[in-house]
């Protein structure tokens, strides 16, 4: 083994650059006594995260700090693309409702099927008269457009669909934005100037 294979092996970590990566590798070689908690750091990741049943979120029980928190109003309900995007509309504290995760979005390139979605007990929560507004926290990408358009379908199939409000994130959202690189203004422009899809 030699130290550049190593850092190679740090580097192909998503976000860690080359650089990034032998930084890293010489910290805990100068500071070996750090590298037991940066491990339980990565054991705990192994061993204690887990999907939350109700939202698909991350989580540490059975359901997400978001889904136990019984301050906000688990009517509305965000529909993103993954976990990740909670964390970025959460930085706010604008939001008060909960979020579903999708897992992904439609596309046929990357094999992503509708059965491929996360939507089990989201249409549940809806069918049983949970829900009163879905919001999807969408961009103008087309895959955005295509999977929600499929998900309306699917809600449309449900009895109590005239009774559900349906919302989108403002357009002006650039095509295939990421919300991690919107700042927390914009976000909550888009999300205030929500418009309603159910009409
Ligand atoms: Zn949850």
């Amino acid at each position: 083994m030699k130290i550049e294979d190593l850092i190679s092996r740090i580097a192909k970590t998503p976000g860690i650059t080359r650089r990034n990566a032998a930084k890293l590798l010489f910290h805990f070689i100068r500071n070996k006594e750090k590298i037991s908690d940066f491990t339980k750091i990565l054991q705990t990741i192994e061993k204690d995260i887990r999907t939350c049943t109700s939202c698909g979120n991350i989580a540490f029980n059975h359901f997400c700090d978001i889904c136990q928190n019984n301050n906000r109003q688990h009517t509305i309900i965000c529909v993103v693309e993954d976990f990740e995007d909670i964390t970025n509309l959460e930085k706010g504290m604008w939001y008060n409702g909960i979020y579903h995760v999708l897992g992904g979005l439609l596309s046929a390139q990357k094999g992503m099927m509708p059965e491929s979605l996360n939507t089990l007990t989201l249409l549940n929560k809806i069918r049983n008269n949970e829900v009163h507004e879905i919001i999807f926290a969408s961009t103008s990408s087309f895959e955005w457009q295509a999977t929600m358009h499929f998900l309306i379908s699917e809600f449309k199939k449900l009895p109590n669909f005239t009774s559900l409000k349906i919302t989108e994130f403002a357009h002006g959202l650039p095509i295939g934005s990421s919300f991690e690189y919107m700042d927390e203004g914009t976000l909550q422009i888009a999300f205030t100037a929500r418009r309603n899809l159910g009409e």
